[in-house]
């Protein structure tokens, strides 16, 4: 939010989000204060994610318990964390991995009744040192004893095939950023001298475009859609 401040950047996206001919979501990713939770439900967006992923299982449960609150005042879907997904997309936070215990996990989903859960099975946001070893056999665990959608953050740097593994065992919701950072970058510096701004600009959106429709190649969910758009 540093670079893109939430009163500035959240109307864009959900007056955008009203005119996609798409069902679409407008997430607020990692809520960390009731604060900016209530600022983006306020704005209008239709999902937030409440991250307690920080603190102590017990206290997780409690706060994600009333930001869930909160959020099914206005209608919007809930995704909260358990474990800890390792570093930051902006690369201020080297957090560590804790793998999600797949009995707390069960245990989370059922006390706090969330819509999706995002776990931390050696995914990380922002750029992977090495190549990332992601615990299938815990996913797998996890999907047999919670009911709900699995998200996986850190989804720049996975492979094709783990993606199709993850997507197999669980995950419905895959959080892509850093990947269409560099896509953007790359295409930029590839195109580069631009004679004026617009075209610059043009590259811009085209190179993440791009990014995103690989993506959804690669996780299988082109045409998947058949309503109207149903943003409310
Ligand atoms: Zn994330």
């Amino acid at each position: 939010m540093n670079h893109s401040p939430l009163h500035l950047i959240g109307p864009v996206m959900v007056a955008a989000a009203k005119k996609a001919t798409v069902p679409v979501a407008v997430h607020f990713d990692h809520g960390l204060t009731e604060e900016k939770i209530r600022e983006a439900l306020e704005i209008g967006f239709s999902s937030i994610m409440y991250d307690g992923s920080h603190h102590p299982l017990e206290i997780n449960i409690t706060e994600t318990k009333k930001m869930a609150a909160i959020a099914r005042e206005y209608g919007a879907t809930v995704e909260a964390e358990i474990g800890q997904v390792g570093g930051s997309e902006d690369g201020s936070v080297d957090l560590e991995v804790l793998i999600t215990s797949t009995e707390e996990a069960k245990m989370f989903a059922v006390e706090t009744k969330i819509d999706a859960l995002a776990i931390a099975i050696g995914n990380a946001h922002g750029v992977y040192k090495g190549e990332p070893k992601l615990r299938f056999d815990r996913l797998e665990e996890i999907n047999r004893e919670v009911d709900i959608p699995l998200v996986l953050h850190g989804g720049s740097g996975i492979s094709e095939k783990d993606f199709r593994t993850s997507i197999h065992h669980g995950i419905r919701k895959i959080n892509v950023a850093t990947s269409t950072f560099h896509s953007v970058i790359n295409t930029v510096n590839e195109a580069a001298p631009f004679k004026d701004y617009f075209s610059y600009h043009e590259t811009v959106i085209a190179a993440a475009a791009e990014n995103v429709k690989r993506h959804m190649e690669m996780f299988q969910s082109v045409g998947r859609v058949k309503e109207d758009n149903v943003y409310v």
